[in-house]
Formats: C-alpha cells, structure tokens, sequence
C-alpha cells in the first residue's frame, strides 16, 4: 500500500427531507424487513434507467456532472469577467481562456519549446545531462500513483519514521507508456504496443521536424526499456516497508554511481539537502548507471520528445492530436479527442486548484456549511472514543495507543481555513504555454520551500471541488471535500439523521481505516509502525470470518457470487461507519428526541439515508467486473450492512421471518 490513499467516496442520496421527496423514491410495497435496499430505493431505480452509454449510474455520478457543471459555469463566469490583474478570478479566468484559445496557440506554432530546445542542444556531457535531468525533478503528486514523464518524480512528506521533518521522498519515472510491464511483457500483445508507441515517437520527433525520427524512435524505445527494468515490481507498491529506503546525499555517488549528482541536486534545487528516502533504489540505481552508458545523443533525442509530450496540451492541434492518437486511441480506446472546455477547466483545476476552489467554496460552500460538517467530524471522532474503549478484539495496551492516534487524527473538511497564495504567480491571457510553465515552476518552489517548514498536517491534498475524500495515514489526517459535502450527499440546512446516515457514515467508513489492518502500521504520528499485537490480529481475523460468510452467500448473478474475502476490509469498514455514525447521530441530539419528518423518525430516516447512498444502476458487464475485481461489495449489499445493528431491527420492527433478519448472535460484531 502507498501513504497515500485517494479514495473517491460514494455519495449518499439522502435529499433534504425537510422537503419531502423521499415517498418518490421509495416502495412502500416492500417490507423493509425484507429487501431494505428496495425498499428505499425502489422508486428511483424504476424511474431512472441508466443514461445511454453509461455503464453505472449512481448518485455519485450525479454529483459528479454537478459539480462538474457548477465549477464550468464559475471557471467560465471568470473568464469573461476580466477581472482585475493579479486577483484570483483573473488568474483562473485567463488561464481557461489561453488554454482554450486553440488558435492563439497554433499562430505560435513550436515556437513556446525554442528556449527549452536550446537547453537541451547545449548538452554535451554527463555533468551538462545531469544539470538538465535536475530541472526536470518535478513535485506533482500524481507520481506516487503512475509514472512521471521525467526520470525522478519528487514529493515533499514528513519521513517515514521521522514525523518533525519534511523530506524529500524520490521515486521511479521517466517511462511514457503507463506500466513497467508494457516494456517487458514479451506477449504478442504488448510487443505490439511497443511498435505502436515507437510509431507514435517518430511521428511526434517528425513534428518538431527532427532528422532519422525512425532511428531515434528505436533509440528513445529501447532506453526506456532499460530504464523500465531498473523499476521495482508492481507488487513492491503494494508493500510500503519496502520503499522506506533512507538515503543520505552522499549514498548516491557511492551507491548509485553514472549520474553527476551535484550538478543534478544543484540544478534540481536541492544543494543543501542532506537526507533523502528513495522509494525504488533500483530505479535510481538503474537511471543512474544509464546516464554513465547511454549515449548522450539518445538521451538528447528522449529529452526532447518528452518535452513536446509533456506540453501537447497546449501545443499546435496536429501535437495534441498526436498525443491523444497514442493516449486516447490506443491506450484507453477512446475514438474522440476530448471536449477542449472540459480539458481546459481540467487544466485550469491542476495550475490553479485552490484558486478555484475559493471561488467554488465561496459560492457553493460557506462557512456555516463547513461549521455543520465539522461538528459532524467532531461528534464522529467523539462516538469512535467510546466504540474503541469497548472493543473486545483489541488488547488493552493497544487501545491506549489508537485513543492515542484517535486524539492526533486530523478530520477536516470542506477547504482550508488558509488559502494557497498565488500572487507570485503571473497568469497572462494569450499565453498558454507560458501559464503552464509558471504554474509547474510555482508549484515546483511552493514543495521544494517545504523543506524549511516544519511539517503540517493539514496541508491540503485535494481540491475543494473536487467530489472526494483523502485519506493520509501519514501525517495523521483525513480531508472531505466542499463539493463531497453537498446535497443529495450532505446538506448542510437539511436533517441531521439523513445526514449523519449517509455522509457521516462515509466519512466514519473512512476513519475506520486510520485502525483497521491499512492503518495499523501507521502510528498517532503516521509514523511506520506496526502497533497491533499478534493476539489483537487474530482475535479481528477471527471476529471478521463471520462477515467473510455472510457476504459469500449473496450472489448477484445467478453464476456469480460475492467473494467474502475480496471485500472484507471494505465491509469491516462499512460496519464500523454505520455503527460510528449512529452513535454520533444520538451524540448530536444531546439528549433531546428529534422530531418526525414526512411521518418518519429520526432513526428511521438515518437508516433509510444510508440505504439511499447505495442506490446503483449497472450493465451485468459491470457488475461481474465488479464482482471479480472491485474491493468494494455492489451497492445494495453495502446498504445490508444494517442487517448486523441492532437499532436498525428495532427502528423497522424487523421479526424472524422478514428476508433479512438475523439472530442477535448471527450479526457481525467487530465495531
Ligand atoms: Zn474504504
């Protein structure tokens, strides 16, 4: 598993109740005994088919096409404001419009690439190649999850076992096909993707008018191999223990010997720093030696091909076409390029996230809606105090230390209480290119000027905007986004009990894994660590058998059940944020009843709300993929969670005989 783990929640379909709408989408007709998913859900699935196309359709998607709306119609409002020079609405505003005025771009022609052509012609030795490979040591955090375009990506984290300071942590790029293995599968498939990418390199080197783009193509294709298998394996990924490799500045001539590593730390920024955690040392022990042994011609060709891919977006259209001929086409099969709107809002997210995150939040997201989910975090973090105090899997001395992690665990939501400060930053409309370029060199020096600070939890890793959650187990904290946090998800002028039994369930899903069999190796101070005893884990594995079974035994299609095991943590998860999120639901009444709604009780809405959030359309295409592939069960066996609570029997009135029921000492206890 990696440090960092994004995890796009599901949405909950709770609609306000003060409003009434839940009758629409229900089915009265159904006992909620019986098939509680159904019953919730039943008018919405007859009255939605799935839009043509789509595969699944749920109300994440719904989200999804809102916010995505909502942002469109902010970024594009911006654009025509002509704002000030130098505020944030005019920074957005004119990076959408350059990006999006393809035919300023293609009277510019290449002519954006010379200043950086001309660096790379000036190479003519290893310390000159090192110089150059250091400017390209970029920060973006999408490495940690695919491969960089540049030889080393870099990212600025507190240490592995060092929680007080910020280090960098470096790890394998370089490589333009998205898998080590399409470089070293040696099936006819994959050998096949190989030509076609050497196809795409000539055809890209013939575009900037490159001389033999056949030979250099060959060239480009076969250093990338070898650079491919420097990497580590995939299954290396899987096992953070295995990337905590502290390196000190001097390691990397003796260890990693070819690369002039004073001219590449120099030029990378890095001249002071002393300490350093490689990921993959193979990787960089292989890219190093590869800058001793390749030729300095081929490296040249590779520098230079990288360079117009890594800027085909804001290049002439016969560059982008190219780029997607190779990515969209033969990649992902996709048949149309893109809609340049949606690309450039896309674009203007990446240079300018926080940007347009407060105009999003100032819009979509007050402060008195950030105030009501962070009482809902607050009451969550309250009600997990109680359940850990209570486990019965979980030794004494290892509950001390999740109350420990529980008290320093960060949940913080909607956007941060201090925004990113773009004002070095110059966004000039006309200037595509060029705004891609400051925004990369802004962001470049915001992560390396980390370094100098002392280590903060809350730093930001996602956009206000952007419909999700992230969870950091180091540092020790959790993030839910403004636009996560909106109907029919959560509304923060609607009813607590919807709310807390959809959003707040998922977010008490995810806190689960701060102590579950992911989070157990991270300590209070995301240090790594492995602070479970032998005895705490198999009395959990043993706890969890029981739900293993439960979940075997449903088998959406009729030659096709739910591997228990697959999705074990998952449902672990669900348990422990249904069960978490009741308790904090009875904590936010203080003692008083809550009030009926449309002839339903609280408790009776907090349940019939988490049910809502399972709602799901979907091809049998994708529910089998689902099955075989997804750690996460189908929707409406996620909503039967609540066959193992208690209250939820008591609330329905749900009796031996009912489809669902289970004796008190056949329901799953772990939480
Ligand atoms: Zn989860």
């Amino acid at each position: 598993m990696t440090v960092i783990t994004l995890v796009v929640l599901s949405i909950a379909a709770a609609r306000p109740a003060t409003k009434n709408p839940i009758a629409d989408d229900m089915d009265y007709s159904i006992k909620p005994g019986d098939d509680f998913y159904r019953y919730a859900n039943g008018g919405w699935l007859k009255g939605n088919p799935p839009p043509v196309g789509q595969s699944s359709y749920d109300t994440r998607t719904i989200l999804a096409e809102k916010t995505s709306q909502q942002v469109r119609d902010l970024v594009q409002n911006a654009a025509s404001a002509r704002a000030t020079k130098g505020s944030v609405v005019q920074k957005v505003g004119d990076y959408y419009a350059s990006f999006l005025d393809q035919d300023g771009i293609e009277v510019k022609g290449l002519s954006p690439l010379a200043d950086e052509m001309v660096r790379i012609a000036a190479i003519t030795d290893k310390t000159s190649l090192s110089t150059y490979l250091g400017t390209t040591l970029n920060s973006e955090v999408e490495g940690l999850t695919a491969n960089a375009d540049h030889v080393f990506g870099i990212w600025i984290n507190q240490g592995f076992e060092d929680s007080d300071h910020n280090l960098p942590h470096i790890w394998q790029g370089g490589l333009g096909m998205p898998d080590r293995d399409d470089y070293l599968e040696s099936s006819a498939m994959m050998a096949e993707l190989r030509n076609q990418y050497q196809a795409h390199i000539k055809r890209a080197l013939t575009l900037i008018g490159d001389a033999y783009p056949e030979s250099k193509a060959a060239r480009i294709l076969s250093l990338e191999i070898r650079i491919a298998q420097a990497f580590a394996p995939d299954s290396d990924a899987a096992d953070v223990f295995k990337q905590n490799n502290p390196w000190k500045r001097a390691d990397f001539g003796t260890k990693a010997p070819g690369l002039d590593w004073e001219a590449y730390f120099q030029s990378a920024g890095l001249t002071d720093q002393r300490e350093f955690i490689v990921w993959q040392p193979s990787a960089v022990i292989g890219v190093s030696a590869l800058v001793r042994g390749e030729s300095i011609d081929v490296w040249k060709d590779y520098l230079r091909f990288h360079l117009v891919e890594h800027y085909a977006s804001v290049l002439p259209k016969a560059v982008a076409a190219e780029h997607f001929a190779f990515y969209g086409t033969i990649l992902s099969g996709a048949q149309q390029m893109p809609d340049r709107g949606k690309e450039a809002i896309a674009a203007t997210n990446g240079a300018l996230g926080q940007a347009v995150g407060q105009l999003y939040t100032e819009r979509y997201f007050p402060p008195e809606a950030k105030a009501r989910a962070q009482a809902m975090a607050n009451d969550l973090i309250t009600a997990y105090r109680g359940r850990i105090s209570n486990l019965t899997w979980m030794s004494a001395q290892t509950k001390q230390k999740a109350l420990a992690k529980l008290a320093a665990l960060q949940v913080i939501v909607g956007y941060p209480d201090v925004w990113m400060d773009y004002s070095s930053l110059d966004v000039m409309r006309g200037d595509a290119f060029g705004n891609m370029r400051r925004a990369e060199a802004f962001h470049r020096l915001c992560n390396l000027s980390k370094l100098k600070q002392p280590v903060d939890p809350i730093k930001w890793p996602i956009n206000p905007q952007v419909p999700g959650a992230v969870i950091m187990f180091s540092p020790n904290a959790e993030f839910f986004s403004a636009a996560i946090l909106q109907p029919p998800y959560f509304d923060s002028e609607g009813d607590s009990a919807s709310n807390y039994g959809s959003a707040g369930a998922a977010m008490a899903h995810e806190i689960s894994h701060s102590f579950d069999e992911l989070g157990n190796i991270y300590d209070a101070q995301g240090r790594l660590g492995d602070w479970w005893t032998a005895e705490d884990r198999s009395r959990y594995r043993e706890a969890a058998k029981k739900l293993v079974e439960q979940f075997n035994r449903y088998c959406p299609l009729l030659d096709l059940c739910i591997n228990g095991k697959q999705v074990l943590s998952e449902n672990i998860a669900d348990l422990a944020g249904l069960l978490v999120a009741h308790d904090a639901y009875v904590l936010c009444l203080k003692g008083k009843s809550d009030v009926i709604i449309g002839g339903l009780s609280g408790e009776q809405r907090f349940f019939l709300a988490f049910a809502k959030r399972w709602r799901k359309l979907q091809t049998e295409t994708a529910m089998r993929q689902q099955l075989k592939t997804d750690t996460h069960s189908p929707g409406e066996y996620r909503s039967d969670t609540v066959r193992n609570v208690d209250g939820w029997y008591e609330t329905y009135k749900v009796a031996p005989g009912d489809k669902l029921y289970l004796k008190p000492e056949d329901r799953v206890r772990i939480w």
